[in-house]
């Protein structure tokens, strides 16, 4: 029986010298890949009581949606700077070379909805960290994060320590 990391591709170099860039198409693009990625990501939200699942252009939208939907939640996207057409709230963050920033439609979170975090991959934890802060300006609960994939090296779970975080595949 395969197992995900079977489905995971790397590719050195990618996008730039030095990096193993972890390759989720080749997930999506097996039917039986892509089905065990959403349940077992699905599964490790057991039975949390949640609202929302939240999830970051554009790899968060992939999982998060048929995450949302088998559960019968509701999904927010969070996306680039100017690209939502309603009233939002943005944060800043650091990226290795300068600094990005993400919105959410202020409307998306009511205070104390319960969210759920969904990403393919962690590496920094610097977009998870800003999308939890995105989540609390709004006066919503960061109930779980869950990721497809855990780069530990990078330590990105150390950021997000006082949340409640899983990641399916890990690699050092
Ligand atoms: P970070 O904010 O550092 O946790 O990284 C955020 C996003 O960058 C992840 O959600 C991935 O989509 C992407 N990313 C970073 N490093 C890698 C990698 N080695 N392979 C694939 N995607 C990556």
């Amino acid at each position: 029986m395969k197992k995900i990391e079977d489905y995971i591709r790397t590719i050195p170099n990618f996008p730039e010298e030095g990096v193993m860039f972890r390759d989720i198409s080749t997930v999506l693009s097996d039917k039986d890949g892509l089905r065990m990625a959403v349940d077992q990501m699905a599964a490790a939200l057991g039975d949390e009581d949640f609202d929302i699942v939240i999830g970051p252009e554009s790899r968060g939208f992939i999982f998060g949606v048929p995450i949302a939907y088998n559960m019968h939640k509701a999904f927010v996207p969070v996306r680039k700077k100017g690209k939502l057409p309603g009233e939002t709230v943005s944060v800043e963050y650091d990226l290795e070379y300068g600094s990005a920033e993400l919105e959410v439609h202020k409307d998306a979170i009511k205070p104390g909805d319960k969210v759920v975090i969904v990403d393919d991959l962690i590496a920094t934890g610097g977009t998870t960290e800003a999308i939890c802060k995105l989540i609390e300006k709004l006066g919503g609960k960061v109930a779980k994060i869950v990721f497809l994939i855990e780069l530990e090296g990078l330590k990105g779970r150390e950021k997000l320590k006082n949340y409640d975080m899983v990641s399916i595949v890990k690699y050092p």
